[in-house]
């Protein structure tokens, strides 16, 4: 399993309009700080994707990431091209004033909007590069409680730019129980204050199969995610990723520990091409439309 991604398995139809050119995937991690946005990186993509030097394992003292931070890796599979790209920001949530604590990470999206349609511009367009972000994972904290007022605020600068993922981090710190109802919360909140999470569509599709595992990953949203890149040992001898407890092992890549799996197989497998298409149909198109009313056209 180690360094296998998993995208050549995506749907035929989509495997063969991406395997000629090769193609980017950008995620971008959100989320007050040390929630666990650094570890997920590594935890998602399996291959460590931090230089060497710095994926020492992490811990309580590891350095935080202070600039918005671009990783990148170009992965092969059974002739498939992907070259997928991270964008790792800075926690917020240390300062006393946060206010416009969002702006940096908005700036990133509209800067990768406004350099495709640089490219778009010019004469030649046979070579375009694609960094525009498709998919934002919002990491929220454990807490139980309703949304923080943060929160809200930097999901709804974002929600019209990009694909947001709501995700609760950290979520072997609470019960199933807990989880379960601070999904509920969660999903009132966003919908009260009118927040437009991602929503999987796959309309064009009437292979059963495909509705029931979009609804199946619908079902989970928002993720419930445990991220580590470290080996532990389970009580019966397996060593898997999870995190350690007196009480026992929650294993990152079980289903029934949380839905780090689920999330994986949506981004890089089930919905990564729906995501590339809702970028550039959706919110892409939105931004360019309102750039050139601002400009006057
Ligand atoms: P970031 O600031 O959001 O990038 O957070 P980091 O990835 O640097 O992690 C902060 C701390 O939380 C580190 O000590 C991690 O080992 C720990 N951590 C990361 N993910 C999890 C998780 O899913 N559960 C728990 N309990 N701790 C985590
Ligand atoms: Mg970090």
């Amino acid at each position: 399993l180690q360094g296998y991604v998993g995208f050549a398995n995506l749907p035929n139809q989509v495997h063969r309009k991406s395997v000629k050119k090769g193609f980017n995937f950008t995620v971008m991690v959100v989320g007050e700080s040390g929630l666990g946005k650094s570890t997920l990186v590594n935890t998602l993509f399996n291959a460590p994707l931090y230089p060497a030097k710095e994926h020492a394992p992490l811990s309580e003292e590891s350095p935080k990431t202070v600039d918005i931070q671009v990783l990148s890796t170009d992965i092969e599979e059974n002739g498939v091209r992907l070259k997928l790209n991270v964008v790792d920001t800075p926690g917020f949530g240390d300062f006393i004033n946060n206010e416009q604590s969002w702006k940096p990470i908005l700036d990133t999206i509209e800067s990768r909007f406004d350099a495709y349609l640089d490219q778009e511009n010019r004469v030649n367009r046979s070579k375009i590069s694609d960094t525009r972000v498709n998919a934002c994972l919002y990491f929220i904290a454990p807490t139980g409680h309703s949304l923080k007022a943060l929160d809200i605020e930097f999901m709804k600068r974002l929600h019209k730019k990009v694909n947001l993922i709501p995700v609760i981090a950290k979520s072997d710190t609470m019960t199933n129980e807990e989880i379960a109802a601070f999904k509920e919360r969660i999903l009132l909140d966003i919908a009260h204050h009118d927040i437009k999470i991602y929503h999987a569509q796959h309309y064009d599709c009437d292979d059963i199969e495909t509705i029931n595992e979009t609804k199946d990953v619908m079902s989970k949203i928002p993720f419930a995610i445990v991220g580590s890149d470290k080996a532990v040992e389970t009580s019966d001898g397996r060593v898997v990723r999870g995190r350690k407890y007196p009480w026992g092992v929650i294993e990152v890549d079980n289903e029934d520990h949380c839905d780090f799996v689920k999330l994986r197989q949506m981004l890089i497998r089930t919905h990564m091409e729906e995501l590339r298409e809702f970028t550039n149909d959706i919110h892409y198109e939105n931004y360019r439309t309102e750039k050139l009313i601002a400009m006057g056209y």
